[in-house]
């Protein structure tokens, strides 16, 4: 099968989030199943900063957007993945916007994107029999098909999947943006784009793509559910017999305790002894602990994420004190929201004993929490999959986390009669919710049976890409088939 991956982010060129985790892993799978597979990104200027070598294909498009024709060149990096380089665009220091707010060219420059992925594939003749589209970015892609498109006998037989990461980001313009996508007027109706009064380029993925999937099965029921649906739960109860839920793995070859070059020291889950070594030099470098003190031995609890709402920072502020009152430390490494980024930053300077907070993206200091902390805390107030709490379980720290979404589908709750399970879950989206699953957790915590036992449950669940992979594959089968009836 012939696959075209469109997406804005993909490891290992970008990433900001976990949706490039997906892209970038699940086209490396499709290469050892000897798919012919390739990517499309933006040139982004991080990626042509970076040490990523890009060839020049020799090949400019001109794009209409509204009633202006931009150029986009096309590079490419081996056979496998291709890049849009448009410098008015894309030439910026940041994917979507900035601590002040997105870019207010959005629309143009995504529309400009998901104009070129198709005009790409005539450029370069190669004619997917998928395209996959990610997100709101792409989400005009399978629109595009279905109209400007629709007589183009290149794309006769090629279907669209888009794959929705979150929810919660649809991009959403004013009704004047309309303009930009090219697409008539007839299309800013509730049926069409239109989402109260703004364009939606979410739901043009939504009405138009052959199928429909979202990141894990229990997030696929939520978001028909008006209190999770994001308003577009009445769009999606219309697909749902198109709407199927694959959950994320994450690429072992990346996150391997017993191979990770970026750890102080390497384990197994038959020998932990690397584990607690990573611990000793991540609560030396983050805390300046003495080696052997009695410090070394209080349950670590790390996390790793997004500073949004979304992810339960709410309920972490709250709790500080109770959950330092355990007597455990707290390792946070984080971006996003200026009013999380200020509030941590205060609490690190309050308890800086027994906080440690970085603001930042850090690859190898996430690395170094994940093997180095007893507890992966991830409140999530809705988690489409999450690859944080696998990415935990894959290095032996117990996630203790919120049932929803994938964290439900991946985390089993803790049995200790049975000693089944793999970490800690609470239902209500409220502080004492969460304190009753760290007091859970706790509790075991000097049962080192038990510990152990939890410890070698998660890592030995297999979170690896290939099963998912490979349902993705019949998910394209099913889209080509929607398409030809
Ligand atoms: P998201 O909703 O942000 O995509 P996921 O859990 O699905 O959340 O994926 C987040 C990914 O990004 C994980 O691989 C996580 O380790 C990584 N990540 C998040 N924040 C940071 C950070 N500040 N520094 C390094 N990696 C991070």
């Amino acid at each position: 099968m012939r696959i075209l991956i469109a997406s804005p982010e993909a490891v290992p060129y970008i990433k900001t989030g976990g949706l490039a985790d997906v892209a970038g892993a699940l086209s490396k799978e499709y290469r050892k199943m000897n798919e012919k597979v390739c990517l499309v990104l933006p040139l982004y200027k991080k990626i042509r900063d970076s040490q990523i070598r890009l060839a020049d294909t020799g090949i400019s498009m001109n794009i209409p957007v509204g009633d202006r024709v931009i150029k986009g060149r096309i590079l490419k990096n081996h056979q496998t993945a291709y890049f849009i380089e448009c410098d008015e665009f894309f030439d910026r220091p940041e994917l979507y916007g900035t601590a002040e707010g997105d870019y207010s060219d959005n629309a143009s420059r995504f529309a400009f994107f998901s104009k070129s992925i198709l005009e790409m594939c005539r450029s370069l003749t190669f004619k997917p029999d998928i395209i996959h589209c990610n997100d709101w970015q792409t989400g005009l892609v399978p629109l595009y098909l279905r109209t400007l498109y629709r007589d183009d006998a290149f794309f006769k037989k090629t279907a669209a999947l888009l794959t929705i990461h979150n929810l919660g980001f649809q991009g959403l313009f004013p009704a004047s943006h309309m303009r930009v996508t090219n697409l008539g007027r007839e299309f800013f109706t509730p049926e069409g784009i239109e989402f109260y009064g703004k364009v939606n380029f979410l739901k043009a993925g939504m009405i138009a793509a052959d199928v429909l999937s979202t990141v894990s099965e229990t997030y696929s029921r939520e978001i028909l559910l008006p209190e999770s649906g994001f308003g577009l739960d009445g769009v999606l109860k219309k697909r749902e017999h198109d709407l199927y839920g694959i959950v994320n793995g994450i690429d072992y070859e990346e996150w391997d305790p017993a191979k990770d070059k970026l750890l102080p020291a390497n384990y197994h889950f038959k020998d932990l002894s690397g584990k607690a070594l990573c611990k000793r030099k991540l609560l030396r470098m983050l805390f300046k602990t003495a080696p052997k003190s009695r410090e070394e031995r209080v349950p670590l609890i790390g996390m790793v994420t997004r500073l949004s709402e979304q992810k339960g920072l709410d309920l972490v502020m709250q709790a500080v004190p109770e959950i330092l009152s355990f007597g455990v430390k707290l390792v946070i490494l984080g971006k996003g929201d200026e009013r999380f980024q200020k509030s941590l930053r205060e609490l690190s300077g309050k308890y800086k004993d027994n906080i440690s907070v970085t603001i930042g993206f850090d690859e190898m200091l996430a690395h170094r929490i994940y093997a180095g902390s007893d507890y992966f805390l991830m409140p999530s107030k809705y988690e489409p999959c999450g690859l944080g709490q696998l990415i935990a379980l894959r290095y032996g720290t117990i996630p203790i986390a919120r049932r929803t979404g994938g964290l439900a589908d991946t985390i089993e709750d803790f049995e200790p009669l049975t000693r089944r399970g793999t970490g800690f879950l609470f239902a209500d989206y409220t502080a004492s919710g969460m304190l009753d699953a760290l007091k859970r957790a706790f509790c075991v915590y000097t049962d080192t049976e038990k510990m152990q036992s939890m410890i070698r449950n998660g890592m030995q669940t297999d979170f690896s890409w290939k099963r998912s992979a490979q349902r993705y594959l019949e998910l394209y089968k099913t889209a080509l088939q929607k398409r030809t009836v």
